[in-house]
C-alpha cells in the first residue's frame, strides 16, 4: 500500500469518526472531577453540597439542550437527614485515630463529647441468658462499649431490656475490616463509630470522643429533570436516570467523593443527553438526576409519587449507577423479569462486541429503578462490573479505570434507539 494512500485512509477515518456523535471523554472526566471536587462536599447535606451539585447539573442540562418542566429543572422535596457538621475526634488509649482513614461514624450515630471507660461486650450475651443477666448489672452509663462487627447484627435480636441497657452507654465502637459510610434519616441515642481493626489499640482502657450529630428535619433537596421532546411519538417516554447525591462529609476535612457512585453514572447520563439533544428520537427522552438515593431512594420515590408527566406514558426506565469500570461486563437488574428487552441488549452486544459480558438479576431495591418497577413501569438498572474496591469510603476518588465506558455508552444508546423505534407497549 502506498504511503499517500495510507495517509488518505487515516484522514478519511479521522474525519468520518469526528462526524459521528460519540461520547466526549474529556467532558466525561471533567464532569466526574467536578462532581468529586472538595467544593461539592461529597454531594451530601453538610454545607449544602447537594445544592451546589444540583446547580452544576442544571447548567449541564442546559448546555445539552434539555427543556425543563419546572423552573431550572428542579423538583424540590424534603427529607430528615442525620449529619456531622463539625470535625470529629476519637482517641483510644494513647492513639489519636484519623477520621475517614481509621474510623468513621455510623451514619445514624448520635453525638457525644466526653470520655469513657472501654468495656468489651461479652458476646455470650447474644446466646446465653445468664451472660445477658450479668451484662445488665454492669454500669455502662457514659462508657464506651466495644464489639466486633461480626456480632453487630445480633444487637437487634436482643430482648428489649438488653437493647435499652446497651443504649445507656456513651458510645459503641464497632471494630471492622472495612469502613463503609452511608446516609441515615434517623439518629440513634448513642454515638456509634466504625473503627478499623488494625488501628484499634487492644490494651486501651479509656477513650475520648468529640462528635456532633445533627438530625436535620425537613431538609430541602431536589431532583433535576430535563427532557428532549420526541419527534413523532412525544407521548411515549423513555426515562434515563442516575443519582447525583452521595454521602457528604464528616466535618470540614473529611468528605466522600463518590466517583464510581455515582459521578460516573451522571457523566454517562449527560453524554446521552448531549447526543440526543442534537438528534432527537421519535420518543420523548426524559433525563433525571435523582437526589437522596443514598438516604433510601428518597428522590426517586418522591418522583414516582409526584411525577411531572403521567407515569403510564413511560415505555421504559434506564437507571445508571456505578459506571467506572466494565472489564467484567454489565449487570442488568430486572433482566430476569423483562426477558424481551434483556434479549435485545444481549443481541446488540453480541453484534457489536461492546462489552465482555452481559449478566442479569431479578428485582432488587438497590437503586432508583426500584419504585418505578413497584409502580408497574418497566425499568432496568445497569451497572458496570470490574476492579474498584472503593465503595462508600473516602477512596472512591476520580481516578476510575473507565475501561468500558465507551462500550457501555454505545450499548445504551443502541438500546434506547431500539426502544424508541419498536412501538410496542
Ligand atoms: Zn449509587
Amino acid at each position: 500500500m502506498s504511503r499517500n494512500y495510507l495517509i488518505f485512509i487515516i484522514i478519511f477515518i479521522f474525519f468520518s469518526a469526528s462526524h459521528l456523535p460519540a461520547q466526549d471523554m474529556v467532558r466525561v472526566n471533567e464532569v466526574i472531577d467536578t462532581l468529586c471536587s472538595p467544593e461539592m462536599y461529597g454531594r451530601g447535606y453538610t454545607y449544602h453540597g447537594d445544592k451546589i451539585a444540583a446547580n452544576y447539573i442544571a447548567t449541564q442540562f442546559k448546555n445539552a439542550g434539555l427543556k425543563s418542566y419546572t423552573n431550572d429543572y428542579s423538583q424540590p422535596f424534603q427529607l430528615n437527614i442525620n449529619i456531622f457538621p463539625d470535625d470529629l475526634a476519637l482517641k483510644i488509649g494513647k492513639r489519636t485515630l484519623i477520621p475517614g482513614k481509621e474510623f468513621i461514624m455510623d451514619p445514624s450515630s448520635g453525638g457525644f463529647i466526653g470520655k469513657g471507660k472501654i468495656i468489651p461486650v461479652d458476646t455470650l450475651i447474644f446466646s446465653d441468658s445468664n451472660a445477658l443477666k450479668a451484662f445488665l448489672k454492669v454500669d455502662i452509663k457514659g462508657q464506651a462499649l466495644v464489639l466486633d462487627q461480626k456480632f453487630e447484627k445480633f444487637i437487634y435480636d436482643l430482648p428489649r431490656p438488653g437493647i435499652a441497657h446497651l443504649l445507656q452507654a456513651g458510645a459503641l465502637l464497632i471494630l471492622t475490616e472495612k469502613l463503609t459510610f452511608g446516609a441515615s434519616r434517623n439518629q440513634l441515642q448513642i454515638a456509634k463509630f466504625q473503627v478499623l481493626k488494625d488501628c484499634y489499640p487492644e490494651k486501651a482502657k479509656k477513650a475520648i470522643f468529640q462528635v456532633e450529630a445533627v438530625l436535620h428535619k425537613f431538609y430541602k433537596t431536589q431532583n433535576l429533570v430535563g427532557y428532549i421532546p420526541g419527534t413523532t411519538k412525544p407521548d411515549s417516554i423513555i426515562i434515563v436516570c442516575a443519582h447525583y447525591d452521595h454521602l457528604g462529609t464528616m466535618g470540614q476535612n473529611v468528605y466522600f467523593p463518590g466517583a464510581n457512585d455515582n459521578a460516573s453514572g451522571v457523566a454517562m447520563l449527560l453524554e446521552i443527553a448531549h447526543k440526543y439533544g442534537k438528534n432527537p428520537l421519535p420518543y420523548t427522552l426524559v433525563f433525571i438526576a435523582f437526589g437522596a438515593e443514598e438516604a433510601g431512594l428518597v428522590g426517586s420515590h418522591y418522583f414516582t409519587q409526584y411525577p411531572l408527566f403521567e407515569l403510564s406514558k413511560t415505555r421504559f426506565v434506564v437507571n445508571l449507577d456505578l459506571f467506572g469500570t466494565g472489564e467484567e461486563g454489565m449487570m442488568v437488574v430486572n433482566g430476569k423479569a423483562l426477558t424481551k428487552e434483556f434479549e435485545w441488549i444481549k443481541q446488540i452486544n453480541e453484534e457489536n462486541k461492546y462489552l465482555p459480558a452481559i449478566k442479569k438479576r431479578g428485582q432488587a431495591a438497590n437503586s432508583d429503578h426500584y419504585f418505578f418497577s413497584q409502580n408497574g413501569v418497566p425499568a432496568f438498572f445497569f451497572y458496570l462490573m470490574g476492579d474498584w474496591p472503593n465503595y462508600h469510603d473516602i477512596n472512591d476518588v476520580p481516578n476510575l479505570p473507565l475501561t468500558k465506558f465507551s462500550g457501555a455508552y454505545n450499548l445504551i444508546n443502541d438500546f434506547i434507539e431500539k426502544l424508541s423505534t419498536n412501538h410496542v407497549k
